[in-house]
């Protein structure tokens, strides 16, 4: 049994798991999407991580998707646009009864993955950690959270959760991966578009108590409607809670949008419409949120999907 980890795409979270898994000793490999790439990265001298103020460098081994090693466990770390393209370059090379672990924000691409590639084992993940890229293959660990790790159905835990020990890598499995993605998915669609919108930090959503409280209700019957019940209840509080212990903080997707990047608003609000559709609810606040965060994002050539 090959029991590296694969890391699909060397980013944010995918350089914060692959630095912490390599100093550690456990063996690891990071795909990167091409030659260009792979210079870039012999030329930065490998993967840094910056922690508490301090940085150092790492020489993760790297290589191409179309390499021949064959991949037991993959962790792909790309956003949710582009995991399905990313998985499927190295598709070939997944033996039968790997694990793919998802990284993934939001809902969607998760199970279009697991449904595309039966004969893997697709391990949902949540993860409330903070990082992001100083510059190419230069991170910085930014917030200390923790990763969920579950698989809707499936109770048994994989063994190489102790590659995560081993690695200091914050992480607990959970029978309920999904209800833990959905009640981050809610928050997500409470607080992120607003703070676009109205070009804020999450502190000045304090302004907008009416809406968020709408919102929230909404919210709280799509999980219901979902069966995600658990997930429904205290949502509005943790809302409010979370806009006052991150006031100064700009939000992920606001930070997207400032530097022209593409968000991952599909698998959040979109998938939170969808899902009202699907069951017929009434959620006048998530559409008309949903149309104008998709009018900002044309205006500004963003996509909107
Ligand atoms: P990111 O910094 O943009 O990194 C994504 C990486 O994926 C990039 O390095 C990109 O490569 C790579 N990639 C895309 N397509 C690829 C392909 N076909 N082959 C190989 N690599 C490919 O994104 P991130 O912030 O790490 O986010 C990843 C996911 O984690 C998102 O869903 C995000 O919502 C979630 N998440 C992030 C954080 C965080 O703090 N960053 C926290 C929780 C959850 P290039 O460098 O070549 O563009």
């Amino acid at each position: 049994m090959n029991d590296t980890w694969h890391v699909l795409g060397a980013g944010s979270l995918g350089g914060l798991w692959a630095t912490r898994l390599f100093r550690a000793g456990v063996p690891v490999q990071i795909i990167l999407r091409n030659p260009q790439r792979l210079a870039d990265y012999r030329a930065a001298g490998g993967l840094s991580l910056t922690e508490a103020g301090v940085t150092a460098v790492y020489p993760v081994p790297v290589e191409l998707p179309d390499a021949a090693t064959p991949i037991n466990r993959l962790l792909v770390a790309c956003k949710a646009y582009d995991a399905q393209d990313a998985i499927a370059e190295v598709a070939p090379r997944l033996v039968k009864g790997s694990h793919i672990l998802l990284l993934q924000n939001g809902l969607g691409s998760q199970q279009a993955i697991a449904a595309r590639w039966p004969g893997s084992r697709c391990i949902f993940v949540s993860s409330t950690e903070g990082a992001y890229r100083q510059a190419d293959f230069r991170i910085v660990h930014a917030g200390q959270g923790q990763n969920w790790l579950g698989e809707p159905g499936h109770r048994n835990q994989p063994s190489w959760l102790a590659d995560l020990v081993t690695a200091g890598i914050p992480h607990g499995w959970t029978e309920d991966i999904m209800g833990k993605l959905w009640r981050k998915l809610a928050i997500n669609c409470a607080i992120n578009p607003l703070t676009v919108l109205n070009d804020c930090r999450n502190g000045d959503l304090r302004a907008f108590p009416e809406q968020l409280h709408r919102l929230c209700n909404e919210l709280a019957e799509v999980l219901k409607a979902t069966n995600q019940r658990d997930a429904a209840r205290g949502l509005e509080d943790e809302v409010l809670s979370i806009i006052e212990a991150t006031a100064n903080n700009y939000s992920s997707m606001h930070q997207d949008v400032r530097n022209g990047r593409r968000t991952e608003v599909s698998f959040l609000l979109g998938q939170a419409c969808r899902t009202a559709e699907q069951h017929d609810l009434h959620v006048p606040a998530l559409f008309s949120l949903q149309q104008q965060l998709q009018a900002f994002l044309h205006a500004r050539r963003l996509p909107a999907d």
